[in-house]
């Protein structure tokens, strides 16, 4: 029979005494802004496994031509929005390689959101209302930069992308110049997709164009020339291989070119999605399920070597730092209700310019101090004050 041999650790919530001032940091961030750097936000394997799935909540919306049938109505618009969030949501899990450059080794890295159709409320809706239905993109009546539509109809908009489906005019649909294929435009946080009943195709044809959208409205700009990506090389953006220059060659696949696709998204364009919606400042932020509220054993964390965190983020579990582990914490990270950090004896947390808080009106448990019987200790050092808040076991 073996003897099971236990450590005994004298074990309290850490106090003021704790905290041993390191000295001011300097902000080490490439931007002058701390913790904005949006490659600090690519989503590593290990982040994923930290905090839930991002939910971006929508709201979808079918505009009716009162006089006749030119959009999905009924029970067939609810299911024609269950499957469109679910091909977009399809498309964000099987994130595609990169077609371009050709012979990219572009890693293809989870994505890390999916949208949902906004739970606390009604979230598909029907307007019928002839002077607002329709969408023109082109000519003299075009109208797609109107907000008139989104104004009216859309519901929480500072929190919630309102997605609209709208035919295009049928005037338009009778001339012959006009492409009456699926399109879209983005108006803050609302979006205008046009063409999709007209085709008759189902809900799938149409993921690229309206995650597209989603794109911009998470901040995302166009790819093929002068976005701030690396990843995502210059190109003449062209739809089809016509055989002739500029577009003799392969075409792009990424999500915010112009192409049959849009299924591509790299991890440059992942790390700015993920920094407008982790910073606290950020008013894209208000568009998440808040998920990160509630403590999710779960995703427990053992910090076991250095661990850096230059990014904001949301953690959902305890943390115990191990006696060889490093947690050095540069910038805001939420904890959720309840949760708690163990130091072990030799760990170390130190608050490099960060600081640790609850983003839901909640407290964590907050820290506790672990002693062997030789008198080591797991430490804390800090390089400013107030760097840690909300928590149940006060420090002073
Ligand atoms: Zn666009």
């Amino acid at each position: 029979m073996v003897a099971a041999c236990h450590t005994r650790y004298l074990v309290r919530p850490a106090t003021a005494d704790d905290l041993q001032y390191s000295g001011k940091v300097e902000i080490r961030s490439t931007n002058s802004i701390p913790c904005f750097d949006s490659k600090a936000y690519i989503p590593r394997p290990e982040d994923l496994k930290l905090r839930p799935m991002r939910l971006v909540k929508v709201n979808i919306h079918f505009m009716q031509n009162p006089d006749s049938v030119e959009n999905y109505a009924g029970s067939a618009a609810i299911q024609y929005a269950h499957d469109l969030v679910d091909a977009i949501n399809h498309d964000l899990e099987t994130n595609a390689a990169m077609n371009l450059p050709v012979g990219n080794e572009t890693p293809v890295l989870p994505t890390g959101y999916r949208i949902e159709l906004d739970t606390d409320h009604p979230n598909i809706f029907e307007h019928p209302d002839r002077d607002l239905y329709f969408y023109v993109h082109r000519g003299a009546n075009a109208n797609l930069y109107s907000k008139d539509v989104t104004r009216k109809y859309a519901v929480h908009a500072d929190s919630v992308i309102n997605i609209f489906l709208m035919p295009h005019h049928p005037d338009s649909i009778r001339s012959k110049s006009y492409m009456n294929g699926a399109t879209g435009i983005t108006l803050g946080y609302s979006i205008k997709v046009a063409g999709l009943y007209e085709s008759g195709n189902p809900a799938y044809y149409f993921s690229g164009v309206t995650n597209h959208e989603i794109g911009h409205a998470l901040g995302l700009s166009h790819a093929w020339q002068g976005d701030p990506c690396d990843d995502t090389p210059n190109h003449p953006n062209c739809w089809e291989n016509t055989g002739v220059p500029p577009c003799d060659g392969p075409i792009s696949n990424n999500l915010m070119d112009y192409n049959p696709f849009q299924k591509a998204i790299t991890p440059c364009q992942l790390g700015i999605v993920h920094r407008n919606l982790s910073r606290i400042s950020s008013v894209r932020r208000k568009l998440l399920v808040p998920n990160w509220c509630a403590l999710d054993t779960s995703r427990n964390l053992t910090i076991a070597d250095t661990v850096i965190w230059d990014h904001e983020q949301d953690v959902t579990g305890n943390i115990t730092i191990q006696p060889s582990g490093y947690l050095d914490i540069r910038c805001r990270t939420g904890m959720a209700k309840g949760a708690m950090i163990s130091i072990l004896p030799g760990g170390i947390l130190y608050m490099d310019g960060g600081y640790l808080h609850n983003s839901c009106g909640e407290e964590w448990q907050g820290i506790r101090i672990l002693t062997d019987n030789k008198g080591n200790t797991g430490q804390i050092f800090t390089s400013d004050e107030g760097l840690l808040q909300d928590m149940m076991w006060k420090m002073d």
